[in-house]
């Protein structure tokens, strides 16, 4: 497969050291040759330096991270997840933390048991302006060719006074063009984004987590098919038609996998079968603390009280191994 990749979550100062090791060591002894860095806030900002966390890196570390990445035939992707997940639960992450005013539902209870994340109003005015800028300097500190936009699980959608009386998918198409029209219009760089919003729960067979029940599946005959679908699937299944589903739109699909050993296998089994030219590999994502990722990789003992780092662990070594040609 082309792309043989991962996805990590980057918390900033904190997990320097373990992506350095990842791309400098690990990866190459994997074979693997493309990273999906979700930096969000952890980054210094010099345009909007109110959005960034307390710990996040430099323009100067994000240089040095580009430069070992071109060493070692790795390309590296930085993410910044755009729309929802701007909390976890009832804690804002710095964007709104700051700005508290894109915030799509104010109104809606965070502290309730089954609150997930807080979305930013894809219609505030203020809030592109920010964002692409954001974008700009995400690429220019790591030199990328490339931009992953997140957008998974945005549940908080067509809530605010602005927004409601338009239709979900309109809602969430306008997103995705804005960023594309900036990335892949403006900068001329390829994007990428999670798919699971545009596959309909009612035909796909997936659930509400890996695909729609909010009508924005609608909005994949409204966005430019020059976009990389990471096409994540979790679960242990006989078919993943969203692999095909992706290609016959026009997408280009990066079937993506996480911690259990027979979804994997199958996934990657049915992503070979339904391959056309725009079918680009494999990619592994890990959703856990990257520095005890990067131990486990490394062969060295894990936190025993994370039980999810060994799966995730064995998870990635699968992956980029059926992933090899
Ligand atoms: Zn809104």
């Amino acid at each position: 497969m082309e792309r043989r990749g991962v996805h990590v979550m980057f918390n900033g100062q904190r997990n320097l050291a373990a992506l350095e090791r990842l791309i400098g060591e690990i990866m190459p002894s994997l074979g693997m040759n493309w990273i999906i860095v979700e930096v969000n806030g952890h980054y210094q900002y010099a345009s909007h330096p109110e959005v960034s966390e307390p710990d996040g890196i430099g323009k100067k570390e994000a240089r040095r991270l580009a430069k070992m990445a071109r060493d070692n035939g790795v390309n590296l992707v930085p993410m910044y997840n755009c729309l929802g997940h701007q909390s976890w639960k009832d804690k804002p992450a710095a964007l709104l933390r700051s700005h508290p005013e894109f915030n799509e539902a104010p109104d809606v209870d965070a502290t309730a048991k089954e609150f997930y994340c807080m979305s930013w109003c894809p219609n505030h005015p203020e809030v592109n302006p920010i964002v692409l800028d954001l974008f700009d300097e995400l690429l220019e500190g790591f030199e990328a060719k490339a931009f992953h936009v997140g957008m998974d699980e945005v549940f908080i959608i067509g809530h605010c006074p602005r927004c409601k009386g338009t239709a979900n998918h309109e809602l969430f198409a306008k997103a995705v063009n804005d960023y594309h029209g900036h990335l892949a219009g403006g900068r001329g760089v390829e994007m990428m984004m999670w798919g699971d919003r545009l596959l309909d729960a009612k035909t796909m067979g997936y659930g509400l987590w890996e695909s729609s029940e909010n009508d924005t599946h609608q909005a994949i005959d409204k966005i430019p098919a020059d976009i990389v679908m990471c096409d994540w699937h979790y679960e242990i299944m006989e078919e993943f038609p969203s692999v095909r589903f992706f290609q016959e739109k026009g997408f280009r699909v990066w079937p993506g996998g996480w911690n259990k050993e027979k979804s994997i296998r199958r996934f990657i089994e049915v992503a070979r079968r339904d391959a056309t030219d725009k079918m680009l590999g494999y990619l592994a994502t890990t959703w856990t603390d990257m520095n005890g990722v990067v131990a486990g990789l490394a062969g060295e003992p894990t936190d025993p009280e994370n039980e999810r780092i060994a799966d995730v662990v064995k998870g990635v070594q699968l992956g980029a191994e059926l992933a090899q040609d």
